[in-house]
Order: C-alpha cells, then structure tokens, then sequence
C-alpha cells in the first residue's frame, strides 16, 4: 500500500512516510493509491467496540504500522480521556441523529483523531528508524489547537507550535490554548485571520530546510489525522443497526458541519470503504465558499471572511476538497497540479463539469448563518431539551429527517453565542457564560473546561503572519 502526492502521483511514499511527511515535497497531500476496503459483517459492525473498530479500519489505511501496534495507539491514545470508552454517542432528536464527537478531553471532535496521531507519529519514527525530534507545526481556526497541543504535551521526540487568528477564535478557545502546560509546547497569535495563519505555517513548510528535525503537521493534511476520523462514520453504523433503525446493508446520510472539508473527507472515505453511505451534506456557514463551488463548480476565495459564531468552519480554503479533487477526476495529478496553482495566484478554479457531476452524485450542500443557526439551537432545545453547538447547529439547518448529523463541540465552548439563541442574558466573560449556561439548562460544564479559569496564562505572544517562519526557526 503506497500513498501518492495529488499533485504527482509518481511521487509515493509508505503510510508511516506520509505520516511523517505531513505534506508532500510537491505541496501537494498524501492519499491512498488504491482505497482499502473494509469488509465488516453484520456481525462485526453489531459487537466491534469503538477502539478495535477504529483499529481495525486503521490498520487498512496504514497497513505498515501493523495491527498490534495500532491497537496500542487507538487504545493508550483515547485511554481514560473520554467520557466513556465508546468514545462517541448517538442521540435520536426528533426524526434525526446527532452523532456526538466531543466526549474527549478538550470537548471538540479534533480530539478524535488529535488523542491519536502523537503515538502513530511515534510509531512511524520507530519503524522507519528515526531518531531526530519531530516538529509540529500547527495553524488552528480553534479547536485543532487546543486538542494538538493536549495530544502531544510532553510526548517523548517531539515538539509542537501553534498558531492561532488572535481575533477569530472564542475566549474560552483562547484560554484552552494559552493556559497549556507542557516543555514542549508553543503558542503563538497571528494578527490576521485563519487563512493568514494556515498560509503563513505553509510558507513555513516551504522555507524551512533543515535536517535537523522532522516538520511535521497536526492539521488534517496530515493523514494520520484523517485515518481516525473514519471510524466513527462506520461506528454509527453499527449503533444504527444495533437500535433496529436500519437493517444491514440500508443507505445513511450524514450531514457535516464543514471547514477545512477533513472531517467530510473522512466520511467520503468510509464509503468508498463500503459504508454503505447516501449521501455526505456539507454544511457551511456564512463562509459559503464550498456551497458556491458544489453549485457553481467555481471554487473562489476571492472574498472577505465573515467571522461568524461558528469560528472553526470560518475558513476560505478548504485544504482537503484537493484530495476530492484528485480522486473524482480520474487522479489527474496534472489538473490538481494546475488548479491549485490558480487558487493560489489568481484566487479561484474551475473543474469541469463532468468531475463536477461525479462529486455530486456523493454530495449534497447547504448553508445556514448565525440567525438561522440559533433558531435551531432554540427550537431542538424548547422541543427536545437538546442541546447543542453552533457548528452542530449550522449541520442541523442543512440536514434532512433520518440524518445523521455530526455534532462537533460541547455546547459550553460557546456559551455567548448559544445564550443569545436561548435568549437569555450574554455575561462578559466567557466563564460567567458557561455557568450562565448551566444554570438555565440545569446541564453541568464539562469539567476540562471548568477548570480552565483557575490556571496561569503561560502563552502570550502575537506577532504578524509574515514572522511564522522566523519565529518557527527560532524554536526548533
Ligand atoms: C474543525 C471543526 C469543524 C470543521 O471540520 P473540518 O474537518 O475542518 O471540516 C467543525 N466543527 C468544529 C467544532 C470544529 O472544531
């Protein structure tokens, strides 16, 4: 099994490789030349339990780490992180299901994938024999943050810088980051947006030549961030059929709150895996850059960002559509190869329409802004005393009845926005929010985020983008 580059698909590497790679030598991603299937029985999908059932799929996506060694990964990696050990929980509300991602330590979904890859990164530095440290360079729209620099504190080999938009994440997303212990770890705010910051960690890559370290990345260009993210696509599969509400074999659609297009991507994956998916709705906010593209076929950044209450999918490059791209023109390295390059000097591509009509045959889409976000917080919680987030919320607007919906964070990241749905008074502070909104929803805060406010800013520092690089070098 070899990972190709979508830019050049002669350029391969292994699977622990393309882990360590992060991205290609080419600036293009990592995919699997041929996708693995995963043949799960009846059987297997009704008694695999979450770890051996994301092992299982891992160890098809990256066959050379081996099975025991996965198992070690997925199992350590989660521990007693999460809530509980099935890791993920399916709530029915209403006609719809809302799979709950955020039960690990930093209340996001990153932490699905994030508790994981520090250990396959280590795995990889043991089977291909490397010694020297790995260098994690990061750019968060928020939670990826948050949950990378939790996973990888103080992990033997490696180290991990941060770069956040100092005015485009929630203060409690701040205070997750700037309050993070560990020898190892950097944060740093970027005067800027998240593009600025995703394009200044880029350029990093780019300019910086040593082979001192290993850089390596934590966002889900990584495919060892990908990987993981699988398995709960099939895993709510299984807790579907367990409850009787599909029968083996029956199509599921999933409805995706959608940023950075890894977490859909993922689900793309499962099905071309054989899950036996519908369709994948990709939900945007009012950054509707992928909705415009899934209509028109023009992906076109050219646009001012809007920051919206759901500050994690505020995103106008969508890194991994490349990978989509890449598969649904027939692997046409030469034409991946050229879009991008227009994305980056011109600010836009177009794809033809046949490729067009083969994405969506899979693909469904919709947008939904801040006011139509909070009508639906407002409603499933007068109507269903459910509660939820607003990235979650922007999905439940693009979603159908019998969806799936992904629901990505607790709702106590982003207490502000999730009162004013509620109507109730807004606190200051973003910790007077969350208690504000345990007492009106008699729901307790999650007690990683509780325990935020007691602990010591440890990470100040704000430079401009054009400085990533320097400030990069000067720590590695
Ligand atoms: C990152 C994130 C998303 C978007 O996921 P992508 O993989 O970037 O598309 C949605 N919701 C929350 C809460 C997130 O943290």
């Amino acid at each position: 099994m070899r990972y190709i580059s979508t830019r050049d698909k002669n350029c391969f590497v292994s699977p622990s490789q393309a882990i360590l790679k992060g991205l290609a030598d080419d600036g293009g991603l990592f995919v699997p030349e041929a996708i693995p299937s995963a043949d799960f029985s009846a059987e297997d999908y009704l008694s695999l339990g979450y770890d051996e059932m994301a092992s299982r799929l891992l160890y098809k996506l990256l066959p050379d780490l081996g099975l025991d060694s996965i198992r070690s990964c997925v199992s350590e990696g989660y521990g007693d992180k999460f809530d509980s050990s099935e890791r993920v929980a399916l709530e029915k509300v209403g006609e719809r299901f809302f799979l709950e991602l955020y039960h690990g330590p930093t209340c996001a979904f990153k932490d699905m994938a994030l508790c994981v890859l520090p250990r396959l990164i280590t795995a990889s530095c043991a089977l291909n024999g490397e010694t020297r440290e790995t260098v994690i360079l990061t750019a968060t729209s928020g939670d990826t943050g948050k949950a990378a620099l939790a996973g990888f504190a103080d992990v033997p080999g490696t180290k991990i810088i941060v770069f956040y938009p100092e005015n485009g994440v929630s203060k409690v997303q701040k205070a997750q980051m700037q309050t993070q212990a560990g020898t190892n770890v950097y944060v740093c705010a970027i005067e800027g947006n998240f593009d600025d910051a995703q394009g200044g960690v880029k350029r990093a890559f780019e300019e910086i030549k040593t082979d001192e370290v290993i850089l390596s990345s934590a966002n889900s260009i990584n495919v060892g961030r990908l990987a993981p993210q699988v398995a709960y696509y099939f895993y709510a599969y299984g807790r579907l059929l367990e409850r009787g509400e599909i029968a083996y074999g029956d199509e599921v659609s999933f409805t995706v709150p959608t940023g950075n297009f890894g977490d859909i991507f993922a689900g793309w994956l499962a099905k071309q895996m054989g899950l036996p998916v519908a369709r994948l709705r990709c939900a945007s906010n009012e950054n509707r850059v992928l909705t415009d593209f899934f209509e028109t076929g023009t992906y076109d950044r050219r646009r001012e960002l809007i920051l919206t209450d759901s500050p994690s999918m505020d995103i106008l490059v969508s890194s991994n559509l490349e990978r989509l791209i890449f598969y649904a023109s027939g692997m046409d390295d030469a034409f991946v190869r050229k879009a991008m390059k227009s994305l980056s000097e011109d600010g836009f591509y177009t794809v033809p329409e046949d490729v067009m009509a083969k994405i969506r045959a899979d693909f469904d889409f919709g947008s939904a802004d801040d006011s139509r976000a909070g009508e639906i917080i407002a409603s499933c919680w007068n109507e269903y005393r459910y509660l939820m987030d607003t990235h979650t919320a922007v999905a439940a607007a693009c979603s159908r009845p019998a969806d799936v919906v992904l629901s990505t964070a607790s709702a106590f990241k982003f207490a502000p926005a999730i009162l004013e749905a509620l109507g109730q008074l807004v606190p200051e502070s973003g910790f007077d929010a969350m208690k504000a909104l345990a007492i009106c929803t008699g729901k307790s805060v999650p007690a990683a985020l509780a325990g935020l406010e007691a602990l010591p800013l440890l990470h100040r520092d704000v430079i401009i983008k054009d400085r990533i690089t320097e400030y990069v070098k000067e720590r590695i």
